[in-house]
């Protein structure tokens, strides 16, 4: 089935105008109003295309999460509408803002190396046994990102692999006995791979099932690639997870799709994909490691993960309800706290991911006074938070520029982060602020 949702297109008519956010850190006085092309807002459920949308909280304007610009005028400094919807049908929450995948892909610049080795060499020592695969099956990563997890099932003696990935920047680091494809997985990708490579036993897609343009398109083709005894194993953050741990700061535009077991459920089953094994795994703050296959499903996994969030009143659209003024006291309550900081007192942040932008662009005030954003990530490092415009610098900074608090926006990676601080401030240690679910200082 393919999906009937509205192409992209840059002409559309009903483009807004949309202003860059303003920048306390930018030397220019006032930015163009420019019409900023490449989005449109959906009116029907990605998945099941119904028009039963209930708006939950709207953000205002919002820069793309993984935009990092040089200067202020450039295009990845543009700031676009962001608007989170239930779907009263399907149960889906989703971003209602469609951008270009051209915007948001093409020069991504989040490195799976930098934060995620250690996952993907437990994720190569246990995956492949559990789906029974054999040395010499071909595996497809869609959205495979700089080959991390690829090399290590390489590594494993898992060599008939292909890669997936549209952003030509990222995947030039994968090694040149992996096959890779620089494109947008689809249907029609699907029929060009089975014709040239054959069926894959697994077909894996980690952090990218939130991203897509077209969710039935992709599944389609993810059900006419894989093998009849073959597995798709995804992964994605929980919706549990997001709203127990008052995660407003991973929605943006990139995460167009915050799946519950609840949503799920209908949508591969659309696909003749059915649920076998649901792993909670602790990736992003918390996700959901997905075993789906086109055998019956495992009635007895699928009732438990329902059950464990009707618990949580997650098949009830009152939830969502609650989730928006939980939104909105976390982000004014965030504001609060640094805006309550001594005048006087240098401020960081450690951490450029989506995640930071979409949080201090939700705080524009008290985030004028972070002096720089630590990262350690080579695509990012010379760059700058997009619409706050905050300087990215690597961690050498907290050494020759110190400071008094560090508010660590990557909080997902807490301990490892604390570490280094730790490793590079010369000085006195700074205090540590968790941002989140509430503003906490480290002891
Ligand atoms: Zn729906």
């Amino acid at each position: 089935m393919k999906s009937t949702l509205r192409p992209l297109s840059p002409t559309e008519e009903y483009v807004r105008d949309v202003q860059p956010a303003v920048s306390p850190h930018s030397s220019i006085d006032s930015i163009p109003k420019d019409r900023t092309p490449g989005w449109s807002r959906s009116n029907r459920c990605a998945s099941c295309n119904c028009e039963e949308l209930e708006t939950v909280y709207e953000f205002g304007s919002i820069p793309l999460a993984g935009a990092f610009p040089t200067t202020a005028h450039c295009p990845q400094n543009a700031a676009y509408p962001l608007t989170i919807a239930i779907c009263r049908n399907c149960l889906l929450l989703q971003v209602l803002e469609l951008i270009d995948p051209h915007l948001l892909f093409d020069d991504y610049r989040y490195l799976s190396s930098v934060q995620l080795l250690e996952h993907f060499r437990q994720y190569a020592d246990t995956v492949p046994q559990i789906v029974g695969l054999e040395s010499q099956s071909l595996v497809v990563e869609v959205g495979c990102n700089d080959g991390t997890l690829l090399h290590e099932l390489y590594a494993r003696g898992f060599t008939n692999l292909l890669g997936i990935d549209p952003a030509r920047n990222i995947t030039a680091r994968i090694d040149k006995r992996i096959a890779v494809k620089n494109d947008f997985f689809s249907r029609s990708l699907a029929e060009q791979i089975r014709d040239e490579r054959g069926r894959p036993s697994l077909i894996i897609a980690n952090n990218v099932f939130a991203h897509l343009p077209d969710v039935n398109d992709f599944l389609d083709g993810i059900a006419h690639l894989l093998d009849e005894d073959g597995y798709f194993v995804f992964e994605v953050h929980s919706l549990a997870d997001l709203i127990s741990g008052h995660q407003f700061d991973t929605i943006y535009h990139e995460h167009r799709f915050y799946y519950s077991i609840t949503s799920l459920v209908p949508l591969l089953q659309r696909y003749g994909l059915h649920i076998q094994q649901v792993d909670h795994i602790s990736t992003h703050g918390g996700s959901y490691r997905i075993f789906a296959s086109a055998k019956a499903a495992n009635i007895e996994v699928v009732e438990r993960e329902l059950g464990f969030e009707s618990s949580l009143g997650l098949d009830r659209l009152l939830e969502y309800e609650d989730f928006s003024r939980v939104i909105k006291s976390t982000i004014s309550r965030l504001a609060t706290h640094i805006n309550e900081i001594p005048e006087g007192h240098q401020i960081a942040a450690y951490g450029a991911a989506g995640r930071a932008v979409t949080l201090l662009n939700c705080i524009p005030d008290a985030a004028q006074r972070i002096s720089y954003v630590v990262d350690d990530s080579p695509e990012r490092i010379g760059r700058h938070i997009p619409g706050v415009f905050i300087p990215v610098v690597s961690r050498e900074a907290l050494a020759d520029q110190p400071v008094d608090t560090v508010i660590i926006t990557a909080w997902p990676y807490k301990e490892v982060i604390i570490d280094r601080i730790r490793s590079t401030v010369t000085g006195p240690m700074p205090r540590i602020l968790m941002p989140l679910p509430s503003p906490e200082y480290v002891e």
